[in-house]
């Protein structure tokens, strides 16, 4: 079967196609037939192709600024030239997309239909720089033929198992009746982990304790139950909880208010400080990318440090604030960008949960970790390192719903 994934970003658009041939070992990835990428951050206007395929490696510079002639022209780079890998798009025989907000009408994977769309659309005031992206995807694909099938994967539809008492607001019940909720993101990464990390330590997902860290530009935490997500740190938006790359995460929400009022600002103001100049970025007034405060706060930079500093003690505190829902642990498990690339960002979360009897093993720390349990032999808690593998979670998703169609 073969299987187109698209992940619209707001300014990116990531695309693979993976041939599934049969359903065994549909846990371990295989590589993807093809891969590409536009990226509208690094040119100004225009966006930057890059495509993989056959061993060959291209880039475009697109002389255009919109998603769906960007799209098209990526899609032509899968049936021709030296990345071809089909003969005909229409060989495609389903196209899955990663959906930020699906609100909590969807619990899975489903066929999109004009009923589904029109709900993706109802989402934007809560998903502004996803959700529009999002159906320009689909609709790319209905222009180039109708009938080809296609699936939205939500990254909400995990945590809509989350009990109310951890899902809804203490402010006035109607607020909830509007639809003002804990929803939770990251879903597809921290299912997929939580999959994942069964496998690597064999034992049943359905008698696991799990705590899923997902550190990347975006960060969340999610407690998950014998497989089902039953608290996460993201929230109505994916401002909530963690400090993040650019984001503030969980603050006093009268800082807010405190703010319009002493300087008069807006809504948008306030976003843009709390989404785009807060978090590492804020703190460390270096980067929000936080190979850079690293590197500052070695080279003796204190905000760097104050930065590293507030960003670890609130993945503490959140991890902790997790354990009495789950009633014990019995591995934590890191992913993402900082979460399987960073030994001290793991060694300093994990040295403050030695009481837990957790203990990280060093050697296996600093060395090249992938898909292993890098605790000791006698840690009574494993501490995993999964890479994340979204586009694939999304492809499976989209075989298992094709498969249950036919
Ligand atoms: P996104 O949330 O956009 O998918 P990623 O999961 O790719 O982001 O994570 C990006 C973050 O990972 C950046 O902050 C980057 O600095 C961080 N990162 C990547 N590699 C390393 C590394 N070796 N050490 C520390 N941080 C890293």
């Amino acid at each position: 079967m073969k299987i187109l994934v698209l992940n619209a970003g707001s300014s990116t658009q990531k695309s693979c196609l993976y041939d599934i041939i049969s359903p065994k070992n549909i846990n371990l990835p295989p590589s993807p037939l093809w891969e590409a990428t536009i990226d509208w951050t690094l040119n100004n206007r225009y966006g930057l192709l890059k495509v993989e395929a056959n061993g060959e490696k291209i880039t475009h510079d697109l002389s255009v600024d919109n998603r769906q002639t960007g799209i098209k022209t990526m899609l032509e780079t899968i049936i021709d030239g030296k990345t071809k890998v089909i003969k005909k798009l229409t060989d495609i025989n389903v196209v899955g997309h990663r959906v930020v907000h699906g609100g909590n009408k969807y619990s899975q994977a489903t066929i999109i239909t004009p009923e589904v769309k029109a709900v993706i659309k109802e989402l934007i005031p809560l998903a502004p720089n996803h959700n529009p992206s999002h159906l320009e995807s689909i609709e790319s694909i209905e222009k180039i033929n109708k009938e080809i099938p296609q699936v939205a994967v939500f990254d909400t539809a995990f945590h809509t198992t989350i009990p109310d008492y951890a899902k809804i607001y203490p402010i006035p019940y109607q607020y909830y009746e509007e639809g003002i909720q804990r929803y939770g993101f990251h879903g597809i990464s921290h299912e997929y982990v939580s999959q994942r990390t069964a496998e690597i330590i064999d034992r049943p997902l359905n008698s696991l304790k799990l705590i899923s860290c997902h550190l990347g530009n975006g960060c969340s935490i999610t407690a998950i139950k014998e497989g089902k997500s039953i608290n996460t740190s993201m929230g109505f938006t994916p401002l909530e909880g963690l400090m993040m790359g650019t984001r503030s995460g969980s603050i006093d929400p009268a800082i807010v208010t405190y703010l319009m009022r002493k300087y008069g600002y807006d809504g948008d103001t306030i976003d843009e400080i709390l989404n785009k100049k807060s978090g590492l970025l804020g703190i460390s007034e270096i980067s929000g990318d936080l190979r850079g405060v690293l590197k500052a706060m070695e080279e003796g930079d204190i905000k760097a440090k104050l930065a590293v500093d507030i960003y670890i003690n609130r993945i503490q505190e959140v991890i902790s604030s997790m354990l009495p829902c789950l009633k014990g642990l019995d591995a934590l498990v890191f992913t993402a960008g900082v979460g399987e690339n960073s030994p001290i960002i793991r060694e300093k979360i994990c040295e403050k949960f030695d009481f837990l009897g957790l203990k990280l093993h060093h050697k296996k720390n600093s060395q090249f970790c992938q898909d292993t349990n890098i605790a000791t032999d006698n840690s009574s808690v494993k501490i995993l390192v999964v890479h994340t593998q979204e586009d694939w979670a999304i492809a499976k998703q989209c075989y298992n719903i094709m498969n249950s169609q036919s």
